[in-house]
């Protein structure tokens, strides 16, 4: 990256840019304030917990161009909290800042296939699995993994949703009017040990390095505890840097990446899946490191030097979800409990509402 503008400074002028106003882009501008920069967030209209704590809001659409052009000659610099984003905002936010991760780190990150391929492409291991155009696509690829699989949408998916587990009972056909009949990845069902994640970051200045791993425990799709740091062989451990650096060489990457992984009962590692922004499972570096994933990540977009982060002790982190957040009290009365609430108006069913972090070591 060339930027002969860097590092980018706290200034009256050096606006850091934040699209998404969920609970990822709330943690970024809590960090960029503390560090002294303004934040100017854009997303579009809704229960945005982000709003409350930036300098600076435009609700606009993904497609509202617009606005994106006046946002985009407003900050210094921008990251993305929504993984969804569209590439073509991002390409045209780029014209006029820079945009960090960048829209083709993002465009892969959004298809299931692509960021597979990339995966493959650097080294990881990936489950079995199979590109779903149509359902003979289907039948065929189910037969092919012995009809135990599972089936997900290939893009737009989050927290299990648009994803179902096939068996030899399952009506193919209906599942995929299920999924909304859309393009699908069918991949072979691992039975791991393990669920882990990595995360890596790159500055700007291309100083990068590594948060000490995540073991983490889902419940119904949705990441429920982590406990962190994960133990892991140190040989295994920096094959996987290797892997995770190599991906990132590929994609020109900068900015923070989290990978999921599951690991077999015989110690072989998996890719699942890619996240190039905070990640859940690294929410324990709140309490647990000197800085923060958020704190790295805006290091990281202002070019600032970075370097590996170690943990401050054992951490585990719960994740507080729906009507969890009615239910707090034994929290409250114990102070050793470090609470994390987004501030979001409506509660639904598998709604991340908050995070506690506990240190247990
Ligand atoms: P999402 O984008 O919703 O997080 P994931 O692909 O990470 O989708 O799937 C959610 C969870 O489902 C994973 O964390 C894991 O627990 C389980 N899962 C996903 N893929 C597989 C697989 N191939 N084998 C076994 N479990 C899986
Ligand atoms: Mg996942």
């Amino acid at each position: 990256m060339t930027n002969i503008n860097l590092p980018i400074l706290p200034n009256e002028k050096n606006v850091i840019g934040i699209l998404g106003g969920g609970q990822l882009g709330k943690l970024i501008a809590l960090s960029a304030s503390k560090a002294g920069y303004k934040t100017h967030l854009y997303c579009p209209k809704g229960d945005n917990p982000a709003e409350i704590v930036v300098d600076k809001v435009t609700n606009g659409e993904w497609n509202d161009f617009e606005k994106l052009v006046q946002f985009s000659e407003n900050v210094a610099c921008a990251t993305s909290e929504f993984e969804n984003i569209p590439s073509k905002t991002l390409e045209l936010l780029s014209n006029n800042t820079t945009i960090i991760p960048s829209s083709i780190v993002f465009r892969c990150a959004q298809i299931r296939s692509k960021e597979k391929e990339m995966a493959l492409k650097s080294g990881f291991n990936t489950p079995k699995w199979f590109l779903i155009k149509n359902t003979d696509d289907l039948i065929t690829a189910s037969q092919s993994l012995g009809n135990r699989g599972i089936l997900k949408t290939n893009s737009f998916g989050y927290d299990g949703k648009g994803q179902f587990r096939i068996n030899s009972d399952t009506n193919l056909f209906e599942i995929w009017e299920k999924l909304g009949a859309v393009e699908c990845v069918l991949e072979e069902l691992l039975d791991f040990k393990r669920e882990i994640s990595i995360m890596y970051f790159k500055s700007a200045d291309n100083t990068d390095g590594f948060f000490p791993l995540s073991e983490n425990f889902h419940q119904d799709g949705i990441l429920k505890r982590t406990v962190a740091p994960a133990i892991l062989n140190e040989t295994v451990k920096q094959d996987l840097r290797l892997k995770t650096k190599e991906l990132s060489k590929n994609l020109d990457f900068y900015g923070i990446l989290a990978i999921e992984l599951f690991e077999l009962v015989d110690g072989s590692i998996f890719f699942n899946e890619m996240a190039p922004r905070p990640h859940n499972s690294f929410h324990w570096t709140i309490d647990g490191c000197d800085n923060s994933q958020f704190d790295i990540l805006v290091r990281s977009i202002c070019g600032l030097p970075v370097k590996d982060v170690s943990s401050n002790g054992k951490w585990e982190m719960t994740n507080i979800i729906g009507d969890d957040v009615n239910n707090l009290i034994g929290l409250y009365n114990d102070q050793s409990y470090l609470l994390n609430l987004y501030g979001k108006k409506n509660n639904k069913p598998g709604r991340k509402m908050g995070h506690y972090n506990k240190q247990i070591i």
